[in-house]
């Protein structure tokens, strides 16, 4: 299969810049034992999103960091204007999940609210990056959203990521 061009991926698919895996990833083992949050700016291509960076956003959580995320309305806000000004779109958001699977939550899903954008999730372990993982929201409303997970496409020469698998 062409991992590069969009018109032959296959439905829900990200493709990712290694630059922006690892720095969302990074960005997770700084935050350990809280949770890390961020967002995902990109294109749309057919079937998913060609993500061009990860914008780091603080975790305005301060009563459970270790298992909740949330960015702050304004700071959100704030990377809409600067991305639309660039010509880049909302692709999704990442966070982490300390000592949990890169899996979302009951939570994960009713804060999702941004339906058609990509959720990346990293596992970290005992500190360190495990899995990272990819669930695309789908449905037209609140009560019929869900996730479909995404196959992540590393944008580098190493060919595709296979979800679940941590890379060191
Ligand atoms: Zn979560």
């Amino acid at each position: 299969m062409d991992t590069t061009n969009p018109q032959t991926m296959p439905q829900a698919t990200l493709l990712l810049p290694r630059i922006a895996y690892d720095a969302l990833r990074a960005h997770a083992e700084e935050a350990y034992p809280d949770e890390c949050c961020g967002v995902l700016l990109g294109h749309a291509v057919p079937g998913g999103w060609r993500v061009n960076e990860a914008v780091r956003a603080a975790n305005e959580r301060t009563d459970t960091p270790s298992n909740r995320y949330s960015i702050a309305p304004a700071e959100l806000v704030m990377i809409v204007i600067a991305a639309r000004r660039r010509g880049l779109q909302i692709a999704g958001f990442y966070h982490s999940h300390p000592d949990q699977p890169a899996h979302w939550s009951r939570t994960d899903l009713e804060e999702a609210h941004w339906i058609g954008c990509s959720y990346v999730i990293t596992e970290v372990a005992q500190g360190r990056a495990a899995a990272t993982c990819a669930f695309l929201l789908e449905g037209t409303t609140e009560e019929d959203k869900q996730f479909t997970p995404q196959v992540i496409h590393l944008q580098d020469d190493s060919g595709p990521y296979a979800p679940g698998k941590a890379s060191r």
